[in-house]
């Protein structure tokens, strides 16, 4: 499926902000790109919740600086000054939910795994720990729709990530929004959303396995040269 076309579609049939949406936040960089597409769309909440995140310094960091881009876009959205950013002018304000830091729920989740390169079915698991955790806030919440940030990554499984949200979607009763962020050169405008707000960005995705693989392919790469 064309997760990018069946979004365009949905999007063009409703109207501007009258959906509330549950967007699970992986960390600011991914967020900029996703926020400043969708905000023009629909009420959103921001809901960080990762507890792959191995170290708590580098939650508190990630989960700071997604805070900080979010009072960003809400002084645009109070002012109407869009300068240099993509909006008609219609974006709201957006909210957040921190979710839980429960580190020991990804170990307990990834047991058996930890051998798996990244992309493999550890990190399966690890979308599905936090999509479900979404799926479930959003409807205790009664939200029109969730969906994860997750797929701006060129390193994350789109198709993976779109077949976990619909099942999650039918267990919990809230559509998910498909989508495949790093279409329509979603990815190069969070590169350049994060260089123009300063925001930190991470060189690992998050678990500690996540941090020796790039540990290893850096010490890789010295080699080489
Ligand atoms: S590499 Fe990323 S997606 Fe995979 S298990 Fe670790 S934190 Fe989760």
């Amino acid at each position: 499926m064309n997760y990018q076309k069946e979004l365009d579609r949905l999007l063009g049939g409703i109207p501007a902000g009258k959906n509330s949406l549950l967007l699970h936040c992986c960390c600011a960089p991914c967020s900029s790109y996703c926020l400043e597409y969708l905000r023009e769309y629909f009420r959103i909440t921001v809901f960080f919740f990762n507890p792959n995140i191995t170290e708590q310094a580098e939650y508190d960091k990630r989960a700071a600086e997604e805070k900080r881009l979010i009072a960003l876009y809400n002084e645009q959205a109070q002012s109407g000054n869009f300068d240099g950013m993509h909006s008609t002018g219609a974006a709201q304000r957006i909210e957040i939910i921190e979710g839980r830091y429960c580190p020991q729920d990804f170990f307990e989740m990834a047991r058996g795994y930890e051998q798996c390169r990244e992309g493999g079915e550890r990190c399966l698991r690890c979308y599905e720990q936090r999509l479900r955790e979404t799926a479930k806030t959003a409807a205790h919440g009664k939200f029109d729709f969730f969906t994860t940030t997750l797929s701006i990554s060129p390193l994350k499984n789109a198709e993976a990530l779109n077949e976990i949200g619909g099942r999650l979607a039918e267990e919990y009763g809230v559509p998910f929004l498909h989508s495949d962020f790093k279409k329509k050169n979603g990815y190069k405008r969070s590169i350049e959303l994060s260089a123009r707000f300063g925001l930190y960005r991470q060189d690992y995705c998050g678990c500690v396995y996540s941090k020796a693989e790039r540990e290893r392919k850096k010490a890789e790469c010295r080699k080489q040269i």
